[in-house]
């Protein structure tokens, strides 16, 4: 049955909660933070339609098609900034929004303290999905959204991760052809209970209830992004990348999901119509798009998705690009992250320790800048 399969085989997509007819699949957070299905013994029929949908869900691409790459970024230099690299996944959102259409997407909850899939029905509210967010989000019943909407003829743009985007599928069974999915390029999705505490211990530290989160503030450039925390009351945390004890384990793939290091849909060729990415290497392989403010990479798996990047090309600086090349220079696309050595002993010391001592203990920076941070967090660094 569904709950009994591995840890490291479960995504958390939730397609299998999505397609229990008796909704006796409960996807339920470990003590580690990750969302697993568990099943209700009493109410289940045994029909076994998790099982097949899991199974679907769980199969990578294989293709030999390679496709289309492109660097592109918004012309509107606000939406950039605001945008985790060049912005494209609003302007993708926005027209689907102008066709009558709607937009599924990741948004934090009212305390900031986890990610859920959200409805979106107006250009007001992508603000809200806008960003990359470092937690695992949770579906929820938007799969099950997403279908009715579907079903009614409305056009629907599905975003998140490729699992997501998998999940997503098998539960649809079928191709729609108002349905445009936009994946991500993703490193591996951190904990949702990791970031629950590193939030506790912020609003315990400062004093203050989180208003505000940006994973990727561009006040000091794209590449050498910051995490901003702000508190009601106007106290704002605001860390370099490699500064943030929560970003320093999920980038040095402490906190990742247990199938984040198999991940079955790593590849050029996705599930997907777009996959969006950071453009990293982007001043190397087409400077025409670089300027150091973001640019995003799209990857462009079908026709309808290449009518939708053709449909906001008036709103974007966007270039063709080798495909390989810019993949070769963005291994998050083919590559799983590494399993740490000592990722067993981080997740015995989680409960007992800090996210600021587990950092410490696991990615150490050196006491020169830890007393730089002890100074900025004591003056509660306000930008
Ligand atoms: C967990 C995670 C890991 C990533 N890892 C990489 C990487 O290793 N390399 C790389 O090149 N790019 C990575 N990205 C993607 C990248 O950061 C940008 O999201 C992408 O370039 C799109 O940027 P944008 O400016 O077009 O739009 P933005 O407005 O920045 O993108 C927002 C989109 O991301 C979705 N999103 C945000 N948070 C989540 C979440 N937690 N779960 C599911 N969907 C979410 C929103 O629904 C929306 O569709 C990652 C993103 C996430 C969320």
């Amino acid at each position: 049955m569904i709950d009994k399969k591995a840890k490291q085989d479960c995504s958390g997509c939730s397609a299998c909660a999505s397609v229990c007819p008796k909704n006796c699949i409960e996807m339920r957070a470990d003590e580690q933070g990750f969302r697993y299905p568990h099943v209700n013994y009493e109410e289940c029929v045994h029909c076994g339609l998790c099982d097949q949908v899991c199974e679907k869900a769980a199969k990578g691409v294989v293709s030999e098609t390679i496709p289309k790459g492109y660097g592109a970024c918004a012309n509107d230099q606000k939406l950039r900034f605001g945008s985790s690299s060049g912005g494209i996944f609003t302007l993708l959102a926005e027209k689907v929004l102008e066709e009558n259409g709607i937009v599924v997407g990741a948004a934090f909850s009212d305390d900031f303290r986890s990610v859920r899939h959200v409805v979106v029905d107006s250009p007001n509210g992508l603000a809200a999905l806008r960003g990359s967010k470092y937690l695992q989000s949770n579906i929820g019943d938007s799969f099950k959204k997403v279908k009715e909407y579907l079903q009614n003829g409305r056009n629907v743009l599905f975003s998140g991760t490729p699992c997501q985007v998998a999940g997503l599928k098998a539960y649809l069974k079928k191709d729609y052809e108002n349905l445009l999915c936009v994946d991500i390029v993703c490193h591996g999705v951190p904990s949702a209970g990791v970031w629950a505490k590193y939030c506790n211990e912020i609003e315990n530290g400062l004093g203050g209830k989180i208003d505000k989160v940006n994973f990727r503030h561009k006040k000091f450039g794209w590449a050498d992004y910051a995490v901003s925390v702000s508190l009601k009351g106007g106290k704002d945390l605001f860390l370099f990348k490699n500064e943030d004890p929560y970003i320093r384990l999920f980038l040095n793939d402490y906190s990742l999901r247990p199938s984040c290091y198999h991940c079955n849909h790593k590849g050029i060729n996705r599930k997907s119509d777009i996959t969006l990415a950071d453009f990293w290497d982007v001043k190397k392989l087409l400077p025409e798009v670089s300027d150091g403010k973001g640019t995003s990479l799209l990857l462009v798996h079908s026709e309808k998705g290449l009518r939708y990047v053709k449909a906001i090309s008036e709103l974007v600086n966007i270039k063709e690009v080798d495909t390989i090349q810019a993949v070769n220079h963005n291994l998050s696309t083919i590559q799983s992250a590494r399993r740490p050595s000592e990722a067993d002993s981080f997740w015995k010391d989680f409960e007992s320790l800090t996210i600021d001592n587990l950092a410490q203990k696991y990615v150490p920076i050196s006491t020169r800048k830890r007393i730089k941070l002890m100074i900025k967090k004591t003056l509660f660094l306000v930008f």
